[in-house]
């Protein structure tokens, strides 16, 4: 029940006032009484992947340890995404604010509602780029450095540093 568990999670929004969701979903983690955030990365703008027709997204990663299980993190950060006004269904498009749970300490999790690490961050800049602004000795399951996997992507160009945190201009 109290054990602690180390998990990262992936915040994205490309509509509206995209600074502002992510800070306020950063907030609501931070109320949460059983997550503390231990770190955030700063924040980067990227060209929209996929779907390209639409608004550059703002992206960050933020630490958290959390005595939640995996099943009931993904309940807060989907209650999060409601009530931070998302409503667009679909994955690569436009939406007010996306939290993923990519990784969530060593564990390897295949449930139809939730798939750790998540299966789409290795090959989007924009979620190992700030994982390795904040942990650049990271290691994954296969024993592989972030770095390695940073090495192989192909759309890093489209990923820049945009404010080095909330309310500092770079
Ligand atoms: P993406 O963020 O990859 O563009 P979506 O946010 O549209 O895709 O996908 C939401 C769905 O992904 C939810 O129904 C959720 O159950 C599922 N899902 C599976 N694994 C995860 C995870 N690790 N983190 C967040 N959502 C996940
Ligand atoms: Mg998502």
């Amino acid at each position: 029940m109290d054990e602690q568990h180390i998990s990262y999670i992936a915040l994205g929004s490309n509509q509206g006032a995209r600074l502002d969701h992510l800070e306020n979903a950063v907030e609501k983690l931070e109320g949460e009484p059983r997550i503390t955030i231990l770190a955030s990365s700063s924040i980067y703008e990227t060209k929209p992947v996929g779907v390209t027709d639409q608004p550059a997204f703002l992206n960050m990663v933020v630490k958290i340890a959390t005595n939640y299980t995996p099943l009931d993190l993904l309940k807060v950060t989907q209650k999060i995404e409601e009530s931070g006004g998302r409503q667009q269904k679909g994955t690569w498009g436009p939406r007010t604010i996306d939290l993923d749970i990519l990784l969530f300490n060593n564990e390897n999790i295949q449930l139809n509602l939730l798939q750790i690490p998540h299966p789409r961050m290795f090959e989007r800049g924009f979620v190992l780029i700030p994982l390795q602004e904040l942990e650049p000795n990271l290691r994954l399951n296969d024993g592989r450095g972030i770095d390695t996997y940073v090495n192989q992507l192909t759309d890093k160009e489209g990923v820049r540093k945009w404010r080095s945190s909330f309310g500092v201009e770079e």
